[in-house]
């Protein structure tokens, strides 16, 4: 097979004019897969950058890899692609199992323009010979909430997915499609999520753990303001393998294994996906059971103010975590049963640890447990559930109500003025697991607060993020700014981007989530708590981003890496004819990515908070860097400034 070979289908719906198209790309025009496309989308052809963040022009792209629907495992997320109202910049997320289905529409991805103003449901499906069909359908906007307040005893996303069920059953079962759609938090906030829960049709049901969400920097929130989307039901007859069936060449794979791995494909996969299936050694798996015995008290708490406190007392913090938190899971999920699922694929690693019919995790667990102080698993659950029910990115969520707190127990805010009735408790001396139940019940307050936006102060955050509303807020309360000394953005911890744009990080004690890279919140840099020169930091970081390019533009499943780095480029040879150079070509996106970032106002600045800063100088401290933590203990802005300074510097050079 000579190269030229394969064309990256897409559909364009306008949802203004109810029409659709469908263009073909390929190697020509440098798109080996989602993220390609929307960068090339974003920059040449819509010059989103020039327009608001909601305005249509945002194209909202959302595409599968080239290796769905054969033989290979962990190829099948959907990869979203937009300017987001957080960064102000691209951003893109990943939604994991959704392309299993979705693949079988005939297309690779769809792009979402124009903008409709009454709420729309779109159906795309195609018969085995791949002949698309698109249908829109409108629902009143009162209509929908009155389904996002209850539908058969549901909320929200689950609301709203067992409504297109009910409502749409037929087209569903004759193409086993599955519903992507979003949650009352896209319609009220810019932190809107896309959740995609899989359906058991048989059992008329929601699948038990394959339900996922791309959740990060508010792409539900742009697929609603910009377009009007609520939701896109996908599905179809048609085999991606009838492209290419090298796609089940097994022997193949295998072949390809051995020579880069030296055994066959699926020992290769089994060996390289262990933490995310079952770590012997710890006696547990998946992202939440392994992180907490592998991070211990480096694991982020109390908005972060762990990082200002000994030893001692994180690791008895730890303690608490491992007895009241993650013992409760591991009993349930490891030791009495094995309650492990896949995402919506046919996946042996099944890393999705349901409690209870909860599907748990370790972000969204942390960041409504431990980093708002609750301490207490059950009651971590019932706020996940109401967090993801309305639909909203739980990581985004953590770091608000811990920011909210932090504020409230530092005297910057008092409860009543975000609605609540009592203070929290949020000192990390004096913390017992027994205030959980308290935090938990004032951060459901927030959570809903949010969506509500019966709140000046919450309806600010909802609507402009932590940084923006930061600054209003020194401004509304000076005097206590200047009597504490610190500023609310002083407490809250993020990576910057131009004058607005801002990204919290993923619930790692890292220098990587916060530094001078053009995507943050995802795993395109190097996440380790650790702490290095700024130049080998920002090398590991660059290089970590272009491998999480790679694996993201290939709509592969991260848990999967171990395995599918060192193959991916012989497999694009082998199965696809692609002779270029992976790394060089993922180079050349990344450039593409800084290049809007410049044209859209939104590259990476110096940090605004304190909190930022003192990440750096802590994690210096923790690792023993000397030269370092002499450099921050002499002048800390300066030293962070340095810092800051020479990482970027190394990443424009990389760029060159
Ligand atoms: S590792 Fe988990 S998320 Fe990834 S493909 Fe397998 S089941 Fe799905």
């Amino acid at each position: 097979m000579g190269t030229m070979s394969y064309k990256y289908r897409v559909l364009f719906v306008n949802t203004s004019s109810k029409s659709w198209e469908i263009k073909e790309y390929g190697l020509k025009d440098d798109i080996l897969g989602p993220i390609d496309l929307g960068v090339k989308l974003h920059l040449e052809e819509y010059e989103s950058w020039k327009y608001d963040v909601f305005s249509p022009n945002n194209v909202f792209v959302l595409g599968r890899g080239l290796f769905a629907g054969g033989r290979l495992i962990g190829v099948h997320r959907l990869i979203a692609i937009f300017r987001s109202p957080l960064t102000r910049s691209l951003h893109v997320s990943a939604i994991g199992g959704v392309a299993y289905k979705f693949m079988r529409s005939g297309i690779h991805a769809v792009v979402v323009e124009g903008k409709s103003s009454i709420p729309l449901i779109i159906l795309i499906s195609s018969n085995e010979k791949g002949d698309i069909d698109v249908k829109f359908n409108e629902i009143t906007l009162n209509r929908l909430e009155e389904v996002y307040r209850n539908y058969d005893g549901k909320e929200g996303v689950y609301a709203l997915t067992k409504y297109l069920m009910d409502e749409y059953e037929e087209f569903i079962k004759e193409n086993n499609a599955r519903p992507i759609v979003v949650g009352p938090s896209a319609i009220k906030t810019i932190h809107g999520a896309l959740f995609s829960l899989d359906i058991d049709i048989k059992r008329k049901s929601i699948a038990l753990g394959a339900e996922d969400s791309a959740a990060r920097g508010g792409p539900g929130s742009v697929l609603f303001q910009a377009h009007g989307v609520v939701a896109l039901i996908v599905g179809g007859r048609y085999k991606p393998s009838d492209d290419n069936p090298k796609l089940l060449d097994m022997n193949l794979i295998d072949s390809i294994s051995r020579k880069v791995h030296g055994k066959d494909y699926i020992p290769a996969l089994s060996d390289a996906t262990t933490k995310y299936r079952y770590n012997p050694k710890l006696g547990t798996g998946g992202t939440f059971g392994v992180n907490y015995p592998h991070y211990r008290d480096l694991i982020p708490t109390f908005a972060y103010n762990m990082m200002y406190l000994s030893k001692a007392l994180r690791l008895k913090h730890y303690e608490m975590i491992m007895k009241y938190f993650w013992k409760p899971f591991n009993v349930e999920v490891f030791e009495k049963a094995k309650s492990w699922y896949n995402c919506g694929e046919p996946c042996p690693v099944v890393c999705k640890k349901v409690w209870r019919g909860k599907k748990v995790d370790y972000e969204p667990f942390n960041a409504m447990g431990p980093l708002i102080g609750v301490f207490l698993f059950e009651k971590t659950v019932e706020l996940v559930d109401v967090v993801d029910a309305l639909g909203f990115d739980a990581i985004e969520m953590g770091h608000i109500i811990s920011w909210i707190f932090d504020a409230i127990h530092r005297g910057l805010l008092q409860p009543e003025e975000v609605g609540l009735d009592s203070k929290t408790f949020f000192d990390p001396i004096s913390y017992d697991v027994r205030y959980s139940e308290h935090n938990a019940k004032l951060a459901l307050k927030i959570v809903r607060g949010l969506i509500e936006k019966d709140n000046e102060v919450l309806k600010l955050i909802a609507e402009k993020g932590i940084r923006e509303a930061a600054r209003i807020l020194d401004i509304k309360f000076k005097d206590r700014v200047s009597m504490i000394g610190l500023r609310f953005e002083d407490i809250a911890i993020y990576g910057s981007f131009g004058n607005r744009g801002y990204m919290t990080p993923n619930l790692y004690w890292t220098p990587g989530m916060i530094a001078p890279l053009f995507i943050l919140g995802r795993y395109w840099t190097n996440y380790s708590p650790t702490f290095m020169s700024p130049e080998e930091y920002a090398k590991s970081s660059f290089e970590r981003a272009l491998k999480e390019y790679l694996i993201d533009n290939a709509g592969l499943c991260r848990f999967h890496r171990g395995w599918a780095e060192k193959m991916l480029q012989d497999l694009y040879r082998e199965i696809w004819g692609v002779n270029v150079n992976l790394i060089v070509h993922a180079k050349k996106m990344y450039k593409k990515i800084a290049e809007y970032s410049k044209k859209a106002g939104a590259i990476p600045m110096f940090w605004d908070t304190k909190k930022a800063k003192d990440l750096i100088a802590s994690i210096a401290t923790e690792i023993g860097i000397e030269e370092w933590v002499k450099k921050f203990s002499a002048n800390p802005e300066e030293a962070a400034k340095e810092w800051w300074d020479r990482f970027n510097k190394t990443i424009e050079i990389l760029l060159k």
